[in-house]
């Protein structure tokens, strides 16, 4: 029966699936959140966000209530005033990424974005989407911008207003970039025309649930913030959402008749389903679930980070992170655990499905790698590697 072999094929991409995901500890996705409340009601019932989700449609198929509950949840964390919050759903930081940079070429058409070398790769692609004016900063070896040469590029264009894409949390190293120190570098050279735009995508998601003192937030001169929704507070489908003052986002806003509401996003027809699966998350563990996951995925890191120093394995780990970074296994392992790897570095990552059985089991199988080819560094030399 045809229908047979429709279940058969489902079900044995469902199993591929699902064994690859026991040995993915390397990539920023949440793989733990149960989302099956908002399947089973809402899986088959058609959805559209398209538009602002801020403008009230009469017989819309949409969840806008709960894109803006979800919104407003995270702007209330970043301290951007509500009367002063705009937002939405995106596919994802790449998306949010292009918003920010978007919304901040229409403030200064000639200004010149800069972003380090550890920035995503969607910046730089965003750039040339854009056509904006693009230079690239150097990093320290932990994945920061480098303030200096900062500095000097800025030094070099004075005339032209600064575009700044401003990491927190690194893909590849967990950096965050130092607000301070980049509004400083502004206020030296006298720039007003500027746009800070914050690539928050794995980081953004727990951060303001651990952190008291939340330095990068919309009290300072912020204009944009980008998060993934799948990597920390998990969704099943890639999505994510950018967060803007509304009074910048207004100075894009387009009439569109069609949808009967301003055109003042990226993408068109947008999920309604993405933002339910945040706020079943955010609702369903409230604040206080969300910074228990948090704290648990930081531990597990040091816990981690601990064992690799312990034997004398190179690694490294940034404040607030939950990326650990490791000298580069081989390539079978680094195949089989799905290690993110970028030249002589990979990275572990500990999302909520990594547990410490997994990690022992991971340990134990590189350390024995290790001890067989008799390759360990001696203690101490990972610092050497990083300076
Ligand atoms: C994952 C990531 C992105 C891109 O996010 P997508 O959801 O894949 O579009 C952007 N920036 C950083 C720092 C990331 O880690």
């Amino acid at each position: 029966m045809i229908s047979d072999n429709i279940t058969t094929e489902l079900e044995r991409l469902r199993h591929t699936i699902l064994e690859r995901a026991e040995t993915s500890i390397g990539t920023p996705v949440n793989l733990a959140a149960d989302h099956s409340q908002i399947i089973s009601l809402l899986g088959n019932v058609f959805l559209n966000n398209v538009g602002d989700p801020f403008v009230e449609r009469a017989n819309g198929l949409v969840s806008h209530e709960f894109e803006r509950e979800v919104l407003r949840f995270f702007g209330k964390h970043y301290a951007l005033d509500e009367a002063d919050l705009w937002g939405y759903f995106t596919s994802g930081s790449t998306e949010g990424n292009l918003y920010g940079l978007w919304l901040a070429r229409e403030r200064f058409p000639d200004a010149v974005l800069y972003y380090s070398v550890d920035s995503h790769y969607s910046i730089p692609k965003n750039a040339r989407i854009l056509g904006l004016e693009a230079v690239e900063i150097p990093s320290s070896p932990r994945g920061e911008i480098d303030y200096e040469a900062l500095d000097h590029a800025v030094q070099a264009r004075t005339r032209y207003p600064v575009i700044v894409n401003l990491n927190c949390g690194t893909t590849m190293k967990g950096a965050i970039d130092d607000l301070a120190r980049i509004e400083s570098i502004l206020d030296k050279h006298r720039i007003n025309d500027f746009h800070i735009h914050v690539d928050a995508a794995l980081f953004g998601g727990y951060l303001p649930f651990i952190d008291d003192a939340l330095e990068i937030n919309f009290n300072r001169p912020i204009a944009s913030l980008a998060i993934s929704g799948y990597k920390f507070i998990g969704s099943p489908v890639p999505c994510g959402f950018v967060l803007a003052r509304r009074t910048l986002s207004a100075q894009l806003t387009q009439e569109a008749e069609y949808i009967q509401s301003p055109d003042t996003t990226v993408s068109g027809s947008r999920s309604g389903h993405t933002p339910l699966f945040l706020w079943h998350r955010i609702r369903s563990l409230g604040e206080e679930g969300l910074a228990q996951e948090a704290r648990d995925c930081l531990s597990l890191a040091e816990w981690c980070q601990e064992q690799l120093e312990a034997h004398g394995y190179p690694c490294f780990r940034n404040g607030r992170s939950n990326i650990v970074v490791l000298r580069k296994p081989n390539p079978e392992l680094v195949n089989r655990w799905r290690l993110l790897s970028q030249g002589e570095w990979s990275h572990i990552i500990c999302m909520q499905h990594v547990t410490k059985e997994k990690l022992k089991e991971f340990l134990r199988e590189l350390f024995q790698e290790e001890t067989e080819k008799g390759s360990f560094l001696p203690r101490g030399q990972c610092q050497e590697l990083l300076s």
